[in-house]
């Protein structure tokens, strides 16, 4: 495909990527799990790899297969391989790629879900140094002769920690290992993680890709920057033919087809007619995002704002360096003293109180007493989070609108 803008290229992917049959924009989304072959040597012939079709939906299907080439060429990558969650495609990434004994450098600024998948591979035998991935000089003093890869997120919810990526990339490349970005909160155009040094990107699509809070999905996707065979791992069975491909081809056969979080093709369509309007939605979020931090920074019954597009944020500066377009839709508020965050949440009028991010509707949520609240106070302290934090997702309504619901929230107390 020539070189054209991020949302030409958008609304034009399905069409141009897959050639949906008929002349239709979409590809159809079958809900076959079966594929029948007429000819038998054709059905093991797909089987051992030598020629392209699907033989179980678990595997691969149309539909599916369609979304990976879109996220594929969102990312910029040279492979994709879509899964039913966030949560699926980074627990098959983690468990295709990594065994006992080895060991990872992770981010101490994790979504919860997925630092509690963490203590499941620490539990399984694969060592895991939290670190404080703001600082370089933390991840070099983590490493050791059997660290694998770093993983960590682009800017960390609910206190919006930024990690350098661009001077993690290319420490990772010097030790040769993989690294790792979980890229759910900075997708195209934020953030290109290819750009930075990513290995692979994996990212939750039930956010802003799809936008819409209609459909779960996750992806991951290979930037083709890591020498595989640079990497114990790989199964020799997963060692052949193109190299780019070996990393992708063990997650997908041991991550999708034996542990099975495979995406439906009816989400896949919806996340696939999300993604047509990124390149609308996800600056248009951010804009507000910058405009609604502004509004309660200046605010006398704000205490504190997090967010990476404020000047006095910690990592504004490499937020700013590295991010392509604007500094995300997400912002965290501790209120001044004595005002009961779920009293707050209760005033507002427009802004939905709720669990999600990275949706059109602006939503908000107090972290300590839900998200993070298996995590315990002591791990919270660690990441920073308040007892009375409550995080903001901005969504694309009218920015009047959205500081209008604040303002009069905030007068009520
Ligand atoms: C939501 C989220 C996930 C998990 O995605 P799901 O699609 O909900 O499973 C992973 N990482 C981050 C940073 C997220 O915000």
């Amino acid at each position: 495909m020539k070189q054209t803008g991020f949302t030409t290229t958008q609304v034009h992917a399905d069409r141009k990527c897959n050639s949906p049959q008929d002349g239709a924009v979409h590809t159809a989304s079958t809900n076959s799990v079966l594929f029948e072959y007429k000819d038998a040597q054709s059905i093991v012939d797909v089987f051992q790899g030598k020629k392209a079709g699907h033989v179980y939906s678990r595997s691969s299907s149309g539909a599916v297969t369609a979304l990976a080439n879109q996220v594929n060429l969102l990312e910029k990558g040279v492979g994709a391989v879509c899964f039913a969650t966030g949560m699926g495609a980074l627990s098959s990434t983690f468990f295709s790629l990594f065994k006992s004994g080895d060991h990872l450098i992770v981010s101490q600024y994790l979504f919860g879900n997925t630092r509690s998948l963490m203590n499941t591979l620490a539990d399984m035998g694969i060592q895991i140094s939290f670190v404080d991935v703001t600082a370089l000089q933390s991840i070099k003093e983590a490493y050791q002769p059997n660290t694998r890869a770093v993983f960590t997120e682009t800017v960390a919810n609910p206190v919006t920690q930024v990690a350098d990526i661009q001077a993690i990339g290319r420490y990772c490349k010097e030790r040769q290992i993989l690294l790792l970005v979980d890229n759910t909160m900075t997708p195209p155009p934020v953030f290109n993680a290819q750009k930075a040094g990513a290995s692979l990107i994996i990212c939750s699509l039930t956010k802003y890709v799809g936008g819409h809070g209609n459909a779960l999905g996750g992806a991951v996707i290979d930037t083709g920057q890591f020498d595989w065979r640079q990497f114990d791992n790989i199964k020799p069975a997963y060692q052949v033919d193109d190299v780019s491909q070996w990393g992708l081809t063990q997650i997908k056969k041991k991550g999708l087809r034996d542990m099975g979080a495979t995406l439906a093709p009816e989400a896949a369509h919806k996340l696939a007619v999300g993604m047509e309007t990124m390149g609308l939605r996800i600056p248009r979020s951010c804009e507000n995002a910058k405009h609604l931090a502004t509004f309660l920074d200046n605010h006398p019954k704000v205490d504190r704002v997090y967010y990476p597009g404020l000047a006095d944020h910690p990592q504004h500066f490499i937020a700013r360096e590295q991010m392509e377009s604007g500094y995300g839709a997400i912002l965290s508020v501790d209120l001044v003293n004595k005002i009961d965050p779920i009293a707050f949440l209760n005033q507002l009028e427009l802004v939905i109180c709720a669990t999600h991010l990275g949706d059109n509707r602006t939503l908000a949520l107090p972290v300590a007493s839900t998200i993070f609240h298996e995590s315990g106070e002591q791990e919270r302290q660690k990441m920073g989070i308040s007892d009375t934090m409550i995080r903001i997702s901005v969504g694309i309504e009218d920015i009047d609108d959205i500081i209008a619901d604040f303002a009069q929230a905030l007068d009520a107390f």
